[in-house]
């Protein structure tokens, strides 16, 4: 395998202007896809062009390469994974090339939520609407035909395309549409063709020998369109009598309706192949006008009975979406949403949305209002919960499938609702009757079945709830799904809706069509007659497909003995063992929300950088999967490409809030990170800016040398070249007397003990305010005080350590656990609350120490823990915070840390904010800082954290306001960088207002400027 790579980096790196990627990191995260599959790529390319393309798919023809097309990699079915190239269209080849009045041309990577972003601007849209549109590219809704909730108003992505520019097996490029034939002769085997839409794109150079990738253009397209003619012809009634007219159907290639007279609609025709016939590096789609006179309304339902009762009697009143949710699916989106909590009630068992559309506003409420005196008529019992007519309430009912759907891999426990019979429809005047059917199918295998279903167009999403399987464990799977697709076929419907066939349903089309199948190999002959595009998709011999593939999801059997092999981690770095990481890393089912660039939610900031596949939270979770599963983390560790993965991570924890499943990827990368920095050790800069609390305390006693050094750029640059700090970073100046050290610290009264009879708080102070900031130790304090609290500050306390946890020194931070466990543990015991003013801190004691010290103790103090804005707001939702604030006449630029998003306790500090009479606070919304602890402080770190805190940097260099104001020290370095107003702690601007620390003011004059902060 490794020659074969080594000789095809060799072959192909002067041919294409895109990247190929051969590395074991690549590999992995390459190697699945959103479905239960795994195969690990022979490479990973990246087209910038369609020249590109053309070059691999004549290169793949020579030398018997498999191609395998890929978009956001989202499809269920494992689609686009393979064993031999995949090609990655999402990363380069995503633009939008031209908008006409009723058509845009398309580059296939580009994302469907971003073509229409732009479609918007004139009015119009893109119209098939799978539920996870910010995610999936138009490449990959072509490939599969997909299609969604408003399939049976809008159709599906073939209704909509009117060209597909197709690069073929051998690398001829093609623009197919619909292709005319003129002077056919039926009878005779040679058709002359007309191409009027048929343009010749590129001319391969002609030459003596058979091989695919030396026939020109012009020929292919010749051949190709005369054989396609001969098929479609001869099978003609074969097709009509096989092939159900269903409003759904994405099982197979889509043959009905392709030959019309003297016309072959091959764009059609292509859509729905799943990269089986070509490679679509171009597309003409057409545009609908956005939809005007919708209404809409959710109706909840005490029995599933009741809800499929109601769709059949809507049905005929021609909705232009019908989508039926069953309760575990409700249960969720009440959970996960606070917008949905009020429609959904709380004990439904099924609910229905439904839209119609009409000529005007009066005309869809009436058809509206028909459809409840109907049910009522009826006497169906059921709440309509919502009515919506503006675009924005209807896009919300709308919203809710797409949240649910991804969130049902969120559902706790061994068993999981897996996606492998999940595509099936049916005519939708049969539903009703074919559910209960299903569910015997179901009842017979002793599992239970979430449904989601687009009852108007008869399609069914069923998952059912078993344990994850892994290979050789999973023929009940294959059982299901044949007894199921038995009963689908007897009621005239398809196996393959609109996810396609895949792994998953490959295996089963042949019975699905019968004698069909022939003329689907025959098809696939005339495009790949090689079979080497996307292979063992569609057409195949393996009647074990379904359950080839699956993902690893438990470390390796030897394979002679079965017997378990060495697991690959001996010692695990956090306190975890192989099988809980493992089962963390399972979590991740590929459902690609977190590659996302159209995102509502903070993401990855290292995707939202560029959007890069190998950084993703998915890449990084299929990474350590795959290296556990396979006893291989000394290998992947060795790889450079493999430290380049470690290192786009930060331990921001972004990733776990945007994750449906809550896969815990920070911990993770930390334990690969850990394993890394055991087998290499930790570099310089690392190792010295997790320590810089041991000397700073030096660089304190004479601060003012040091902060005139700081500020000198001379200094600077050979602190960079010994320490690795870089240069250009503004840092903060270091105060002469530590916060620790203060008399308000070392006092007396600053005790645990208990004899008071105020309640208590022990304050967790952490690096910067001990170091940096010791005026905002006094604030908090004063702040508690004035609320009638006492506070305890621990004198032994020492900074959180996650500094060190972030960079894998997981012994190091380990030591300094300890000793703050040691100094919180009593007064954790007391019940005491452990306040931070630093959001970090409070994530380290609640998160990382659990993971650092496995003990009673280190739960305690997680439990105790909270952060200061937390604990106010708290103290004021309960009515007991003063409110005494005097006004404080001012504009102020406000930053959420994602320390405190990750604490998920919402934006306390804004709460509080919102309490100072006369304050007026402008929110900051552009992401993570890029700051990330010491990551930003570290030269070689310097420009990517400037990169990532772009927008934010920006935003405080022409913001109208007289200070900027956030919790978090890091992001306030960031903040600062380039700004020339002050950045403060919020608690500071609590303080000053109560008229507890009036020199404070001063604070919002002070300017950052030259190498140091304000
Ligand atoms: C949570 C979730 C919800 C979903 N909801 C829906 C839904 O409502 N409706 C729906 O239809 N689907 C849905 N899907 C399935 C999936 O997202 C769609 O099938 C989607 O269209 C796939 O797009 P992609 O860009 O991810 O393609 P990929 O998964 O990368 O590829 C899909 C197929 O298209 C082929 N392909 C990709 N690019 C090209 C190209 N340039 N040329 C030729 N072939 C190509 C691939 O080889 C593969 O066979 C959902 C998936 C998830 C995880
Ligand atoms: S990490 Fe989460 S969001 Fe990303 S692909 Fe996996 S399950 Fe989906
Ligand atoms: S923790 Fe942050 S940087 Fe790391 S993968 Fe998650 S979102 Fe990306």
């Amino acid at each position: 395998m490794e020659e074969r790579r080594r000789r095809l980096v060799e072959d192909l790196k002067d041919s294409i202007e895109g990247e190929l990627r051969v590395d074991r990191a690549a590999v992995a995260a390459y190697s699945t896809d959103a479905s239960l599959y795994e195969i690990e790529p022979l490479a990973v390319a990246f087209p910038r062009r369609t020249r590109d393309v053309e070059v691999l798919a004549a290169y793949s023809a020579d030398n018997n390469i498999p191609l395998i097309a890929r978009g956001a990699g989202s499809g269920i079915a494992g689609g686009a994974i393979g064993s031999g190239i995949v090609i990655d269209f999402s990363r380069h080849m995503n633009q939008i090339v031209s908008i006409s009045e009723d058509r845009v041309r398309v580059q296939p990577g580009v994302v469907r939520e971003r073509l229409n972003e732009q479609l918007r601007e004139h009015g119009r849209y893109f119209a098939p609407d799978p539920s996870n549109g910010r995610i999936t590219t138009v490449g990959g809704m072509l490939g599969v035909d997909g299609a969604g909730s408003h399939a049976v108003r809008v159709g599906s992505a073939r209704d909509h395309v009117e060209t597909i520019e197709c690069v073929l097996s051998g690398g001829q490029r093609l623009e197919l549409g619909r292709e005319l034939l003129a002077g056919r002769d039926t009878n005779s085997d040679a058709v002359s063709l007309n191409r009027d839409s048929a343009v010749i794109l590129s001319e391969s150079p002609q030459s003596d020998s058979l091989r695919l990738s030396t026939m020109t253009a012009t020929t292919r397209r010749t051949l190709l369109l005369q054989q396609l003619e001969q098929i479609l012809r001869e099978n003609d009634q074969l097709i009509r009598e096989l092939q159900p007219p269903l409003l759904r159907n994405s099982c197979g290639y889509r043959l009905r309706g392709i030959l019309q007279d003297n016309k072959i609609d091959v764009g059609r025709m292509l859509v729905g192949s799943e990269g089986t016939l070509g490679l679509f590096t171009e597309a003409t789609l057409f545009t609908t006008p956005l939809p005007r006179n919708r209404s809409a309304a959710i109706l909840m339902f005490g029995s599933l009975e009741g809800a499929i009762q109601a769709m059949q009697l809507i049905l005929p009143l021609e909705p232009s979406a019908c989508d039926l949710l069953d309760r575990r699916l409700l249960s969720l989106g009440r959970g996960a949403d606070r917008r949905f909590h009020d429609i959904i009630l709380p004990d439904a068992e099924a609910g229905l949305i439904i839209e119609f559309s009409g000529l005007n506003e009066r005309e869809v409420l009436q058809r509206l209002d028909d459809m409840q005196r109907l049910l009522n008529d009826r006497r169906i019992d059921f709440q309509l919960t919502r009515q919506a007519s503006s675009y924005d309430d209807v896009e919300l009912l709308w919203a809710l499938p797409g949240k649910v759907v991804s969130l049902l891999a969120s559902l706790k426990g061994n068993s999981r609702p897996l996606p492998f019979v999940e595509d099936v429809a049916v005519p939708p005047e049969r539903l009703a009757e074919f559910l209960p059917v299903a569910q015997r199918v179901f009842q017979r295998h002793e599992v239970t079945a979430t449904l989601y279903a687009h009852a108007a167009s008869g399609q069914l999403h069923f998952r059912p709830i078993m344990p994850i399987p892994s290979r050789g464990d999973a023929t009940v799977m294959e059982a299901i799904a044949r007894d199921l697709y038995r009963k689908v076929r007897d009621f005239g419907g398809t196996i393959s809706g609109e996810h396609g066939d895949g792994l998953s349903r490959t295996a089963f089309i042949r019975t699905q069509y019968g004698a069909l199948y022939r003329v689907f190999q025959q098809i696939k002959e005339v495009f790949d007659p090689q079979k080497l595009m996307n292979p063992d998709k569609t057409i195949s011999n393996d009647p074990s497909l379904t359950v080839r593939y699956l993902r690893r999801t438990r470390p390796m059997a030897d394979e002679v003995t079965g017997v378990q092999s060495t697991p690959l981690l001996p010692v695990m770095q956090l306190a975890w063992t192989v099988e809980e990481a493992t089962d963390a890393a399972v979590r991740c089912n590929g459902c690609g929300t977190c590659r996302t660039q159209v995102s509502p939610q903070r993401m990855c900031p290292f995707v939202e950088e560029n959007g890069d596949e190998e950084v993703s939270p998915r890449a990084k979770a299929n990474v350590v999967r795959n290296s556990l599963c396979t006893n291989s983390v000394q290998e992947l560790l060795a790889q450079d490409d493999t430290s380049r993965l470690l290192a786009s991570c930060f331990n921001c924890k972004q990733c776990q809030l945007d994750c449906p499943s809550e896969v815990n990827i920070p911990h993770l990368l930390i334990e690969a990170r850990a394993q890394h920095v055991q087998a290499h050790g930790l570099s310089n800069t690392a190792w010295l800016l997790s320590r810089v609390h041991t000397y700073a305390k030096m660089a304190s006693r004479v601060s003012f040398v040091t902060n005139r050094l700081l500020n000198n750029s001379i200094f600077r640059r050979i602190l960079q070249r010994i320490l690795g700090i870089s240069a250009k970073r503004r840092l903060p100046r270091f105060t002469r007397t530590l916060f620790l050290e203060s008399q308000r610290v070392l006092r007396n009264q600053n005790s645990g003990a208990p004899g008071s009879n105020k309640p208590t708080v022990v304050y967790f102070v952490d690096y910067f305010a001990n170091h940096h900031d010791p005026e905002l130790g006094e604030a908090f304090v004063r702040v508690l005080e004035h609320n009638g609290y006492r506070v305890f500050i621990p004198p032994g306390q020492t900074v959180s350590g996650m500094a060190m946890f972030s960079n894998g020194d997981l012994a190091g931070a380990r030591t300094l656990a300890e000793q703050n466990i040691r100094e919180l543990i009593e007064p954790a015991r007391e019940g005491y609350a452990i306040v931070c003013t630093e959001p970090t801190a409070a994530l380290c004691l609640t998160q990382e120490y659990p993971m650092l010290v496995r003990n009673d103790d280190a739960g305690i103090i997680a439990q105790q823990t909270t952060d200061a804005g937390s604990f106010l707001a708290d103290l004021h939702r309960r009515g007991l915070l003063k409110r005494d604030f005097s006004p404080l006449p001012m504009r102020v630029a406000f930053h959420t840390p994602c320390h405190v998003k990750a604490l998920r306790n919402g934006t306390p500090m804004l709460e509080l904010l919102a309490l100072i009479p006369e304050l007026k606070v402008l929110t900051i919304e552009k992401g993570c800082t890029g700051m990330a602890g010491t990551f930003g402080i570290a030269a070689a770190n310097f420009q990517k954290s400037i990169e990532i805190g772009a927008g934010l940097i920006r935003e405080m260099q022409t913001v109208d306001a007289n200070i900027g104001v956030t919790d978090c020290s890091s992001c306030r370095m960031q903040m600062e960088q380039a700004a020339t107003i002050p950045t403060i702690h919020p608690i500071k601007l609590l303080a000053l207002s109560y008229g507890l620390m009036p020199r404070l003011s001063e604070r919002l004059k002070s300017r950052p400027g030259g190498l140091v902060m304000s």
